[in-house]
């Protein structure tokens, strides 16, 4: 039997931000972790905001294996057979230090295991957590394969499906409202196709977000972003509106279908598949977060429920190491006072609501019902790309005048049901 001063589980952006943090004090930390390496079981889309989470490992991103800083964003209206684009650059976006990169988390995240092992953290991989050990009321340790391992205190931060928070008690099994299921590919190309195709200088990179056919109109959207020598290319759809839809849709059947759209096809094209990855996502927000801890535990990162989607921005890796360096700052504060239990656990909760992270999910704590309309993804999309259609559009004969032409879109019970919606989109 082993007794460590932290033990955390699962060694994704989380867990290592703990692990990272907590080494960096001198602690004895242990990190388990399942998967043959660091990065080979974690799914993203591949955009990490550095700029919330930079000074809270300041001496991390200078040679940090980022893929592209984001200097062109863009979102597209896709209906059944036309799509409307709005691209965004701007000066700001150049700017060091650069608010977002394209990352490859099998890179990253062995790197950053590396950083944390430097640190003087221990990780053990191909290790599964099989269990808790629960000791008078408080949790005091894992089993990992026949192992007996204890701690002062256990960070739950094996991911959206976390058993370790389940088993402790901190949360439920997750509904299927509360969560999305997203199929990713990693395409390759060479550097200077990518830089022509998507108009990058050197290591300028993109992100563009796709909304409405995309997934057939159901909750959700697709993603592309740039890598040196890569794309990331993906959707995301809602678990619910999956099960619920009919006729049923297989969702890899809606990523082929993607990539088969002449908009992506012209952009991948030439590029060969190196990565296949499917994994679900926490996406209900305030209301769905689980407990953040008990005696002897905390609980961060996808583990935790810190995952958002707003449309317009994917976020839960900033989440992850944020909530994964305030565990770390917890437990810090509950060793001062060696107290491991609840009570002197409690200050974690306290630090994520001082910081963005539980700001961010109070200003947003509407969006996943704001954002559930159907209209969003189905009706808008057809009727933007239909007044393009129209505007751009050369008869044989005389052509219309362009207001009546938009007119004819905007009738009154049109008008109100918009009015409805955006209403509503006030709250986000
Ligand atoms: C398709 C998709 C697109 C996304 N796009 C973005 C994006 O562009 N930007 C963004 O910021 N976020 C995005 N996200 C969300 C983001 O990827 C997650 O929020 C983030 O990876 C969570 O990190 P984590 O460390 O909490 O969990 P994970 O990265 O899932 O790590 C959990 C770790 O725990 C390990 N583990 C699980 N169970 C056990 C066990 N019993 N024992 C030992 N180890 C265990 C796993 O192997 C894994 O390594 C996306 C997610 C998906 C799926």
């Amino acid at each position: 039997m082993e007794k460590f001063d932290v033990i955390v589980v699962g060694g994704g952006l989380a867990g290592l931000g703990a692990a990272y943090t907590l080494a960096r004090q001198e602690l004895e930390v242990l990190v388990l972790e399942k998967g043959d390496y660091p990065g080979s079981k974690n799914v993203t889309g591949g955009r990490i905001y550095v700029s919330p989470v930079r000074e809270l490992y300041p001496d991390l991103w200078a040679k940090a294996p980022l893929e592209r800083f984001i200097a062109h964003e863009g979102v597209t209206m896709m209906a059944k057979e036309r799509s409307v684009s709005v691209n965004y650059s701007g000066q700001e976006l150049l700017q060091e230090p650069c608010q977002s990169y394209s990352i490859l988390r099998a890179k990253f995240d062995r790197w950053f295991a590396k950083q944390a092992e430097r640190k003087g953290a221990m990780l053990v991989t191909k290790s599964r957590v099989d269990d808790i050990i629960m000791e008078d009321g408080r949790v005091a340790g894992v089993w990992a394969g026949g192992d007996e391992l204890r701690a002062d205190v256990v960070i739950a931060c094996d991911g959206v499906l976390s058993f370790t928070a389940e088993k402790a008690g901190l949360r439920g099994p997750g509904k299927p409202q509360d969560h999305a299921v997203g199929f990713k590919e990693v395409i390759e190309l060479p550097a200077e196709v990518i830089e022509n195709r998507f108009r990058l200088e050197g290591n300028e990179g993109a992100a563009h977000m796709f909304m409405g056919e995309v997934t057939r109109g159901k909750f959700g959207g697709g993603f592309l972003y740039t890598n040196k020598e890569s794309l990331s290319l993906g959707i995301v759809v809602g678990i619910k509106d999956l099960m619920e839809g009919s006729p049923a849709v297989e969702a890899p059947q809606l990523l082929d279908e993607f990539k088969q759209r002449p908009e992506i096809a012209a952009l991948i094209k030439g590029g060969e598949t190196v990565e296949y990855s499917a994994h679900v996502i926490p996406e209900g927000g305030l209301k769905a977060l689980s407990r953040l801890y008990g005696n002897g535990i905390l609980v961060a990162g996808d583990a935790a429920g810190f995952s958002m989607n707003i449309g317009v921005t994917v976020r839960g890796m900033e989440y992850a190491l944020a909530s994964g360096y305030y565990a770390a700052q917890a437990v810090l504060q509950a060793r001062e006072n060696a107290d491991y239990g609840a009570s002197g656990l409690a200050v974690y909760e306290q630090l994520l609501k001082n910081s963005f992270v539980m700001k961010d999910f109070e200003n947003f704590k509407d969006a996943p019902h704001v954002l559930e309309n159907p209209r969003f993804f189905q009706h808008y999309p057809e009727l933007v790309t239909n007044m393009m259609r129209d505007l751009y559009e050369m008869p044989s004969g005389p052509k219309d005048r362009i207001y009546p032409t938009m007119k004819k879109y905007m009738k009154l019970g049109e008008l109100v049901k918009m009015f409805g919606d955006f209403r509503k989109v006030r709250k986000i």
